[in-house]
């Protein structure tokens, strides 16, 4: 099946908000054995809307749409399905119930604009949209399908996920690809592909290795007529492939950096505190997004300024002896927080994230300490300057990779 991606909206065109849903959609198809062959962004104009859907759908099967799908006049992506097909929309009874029930349900009236939300034509169906007011569309004629989904990628990816994925899986044909991505920190991207070279030479799965912000992917492929062949394909090389690699092999697929930390320090009944400087709070933010965390994460201080720093108990002699910006600072504010907050491991965080330098040190330095009760504190230091966000998403990756090496070595103890 050939598909293209149909983006609409202006604020998209105009580089105002960046196409994720494109992205999120096109990630998605090769998993239904789906061929994508074009993407496009069109403003809210219905004729180009119409045309674009329309020299899609003259050459691919499917066309999968998101956004225009609102009340307003600048939403016209049902008004242009229906120029494509031929057909005049007409108000679906049930719909409209449902959605007045909707407005009535928060005690307003609904605005006679949000009527086309009601809308069906004789060759399509509506998609239920729990998450918003904007139905779907599902259109499907001449062997040819439409798929029209709401903008806001939280509707777009609940759609997709529980209407259109399972809907197009039904209809698929030949074969699916199914994706294996290992992931591994603490090796360079070449030492990495010398490892795992003779495996390389293998078609089906394909293995390709990406560096990426937790270090670096490994990346099987397997096509295959179903999802368990695909697998029978894929496992041996997921085992072989992490044999080689060994312990810089940290996780698989959706897993993050802050969720395998967090479920081991589940798995040790271990607890953690943070005091931040350059990154803000952004390391205890990023714990925090883990569901869940509550069990393991005690709390974090930002403590941004030195006197704050002072004020939460690092000793101010050795702020004075050797700077904020130093690795034994960062060790005091490692060690202050698993004691104030009564954790069993404490990291401290301070480095400047610039643009300017501060103490006479360069932007970009960080240093990232660990203070564990079960071994001596940890201290790494390094420069990385490559701007306030990027040095603030590198300290707190690095932050995760030193906890995830300490929480390593208190299994091994446990286990003596
Ligand atoms: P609404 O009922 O909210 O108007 P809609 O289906 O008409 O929904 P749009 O008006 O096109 O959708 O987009 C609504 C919002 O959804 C946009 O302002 C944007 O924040 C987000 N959005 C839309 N399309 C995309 C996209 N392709 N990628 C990421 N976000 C998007
Ligand atoms: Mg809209």
């Amino acid at each position: 099946m050939k598909a293209e991606i149909v983006s609409i909206g202006t604020e998209i065109l105009l580089g105002e908000i960046v196409d994720t849903n494109a992205a999120y959609i096109a990630s998605r198809l090769p998993a239904l054995g789906i061929d994508i062959y074009y993407k496009h962004v069109v403003g809210d104009n219905l004729d180009r809307l119409a045309e674009t859907i329309g020299r899609a759908r003259d050459r691919s099967d499917l066309i999968i749409c998101s956004g225009g799908l609102g009340p307003t006049q600048d939403d016209l992506t049902r008004e242009a399905i229906s120029a494509v097909m031929g057909e005049e929309p007409h108000v679906d009874p049930e719909l409209e119930a449902t959605l007045r029930g909707f407005f009535e349900s928060r005690g307003v009236k609904m605005p006679e604009t949000n009527i086309k939300q009601c809308w069906v034509i004789p060759s399509g169906r509506a998609i239920p949209n729990p998450r918003g007011t904007a139905p779907g569309w599902w259109i499907e004629r001449d062997g040819k399908i439409i798929v029209a989904m709401p903008g806001p990628p939280t509707e777009m990816t609940r759609m997709w996920e529980k209407e259109v994925a399972p809907e197009l899986l039904l209809r698929g044909s030949g074969t699916i690809l199914v994706t294996r991505t290992i992931k591994t920190a603490g090796m360079g991207e070449s030492t990495v592909d010398e490892l795992i070279t003779p495996l390389q030479e293998s078609q089906n799965p394909s293995i390709g290795t990406y560096a990426k912000q937790d270090g670096v992917h490994v990346r099987l492929g397997a096509k295959a007529a179903t999802e368990e062949e695909a697998w029978r394909l894929i496992l041996p090389m997921d085992e072989e492939i992490k044999r080689r690699l060994g312990p810089v092999v940290w996780g698989v697929d959706d897993d993050t950096f802050e969720s395998i930390v967090c479920d081991m320090m589940k798995e040790r009944g271990v607890t953690l505190a943070t005091m931040e400087s350059c990154t803000g709070g952004l390391l205890a933010s990023v714990v925090t997004d883990v569901p869940g965390s509550s069990s393991c994460f005690r709390g974090g201080i930002v403590t941004y300024q030195t006197e704050t720093k002072i004020e939460a108990g690092v000793p101010a002699s050795v702020i004075d002896d050797y700077g904020v910006i130093s690795a034994e600072t960062a060790r005091e504010m490692a060690r202050v927080a698993r004691e104030r907050m009564e954790a069993s491991v404490g990291i401290g965080i301070t480095g400047v994230a610039g643009p300017d330098e501060q103490e006479g040190k360069p932007v970009g330095t960080v240093h990232v300490a660990i203070d564990a009760i079960w071994e001596a504190p940890r201290v790494l230091s390094y420069t990385f300057n490559q701007g306030r966000t990027a040095v603030k998403r590198r300290a707190v990756t690095t932050a995760l990779g030193l906890l995830r090496q300490s929480l390593l070595t208190h299994r091994n103890e446990s286990l003596v």
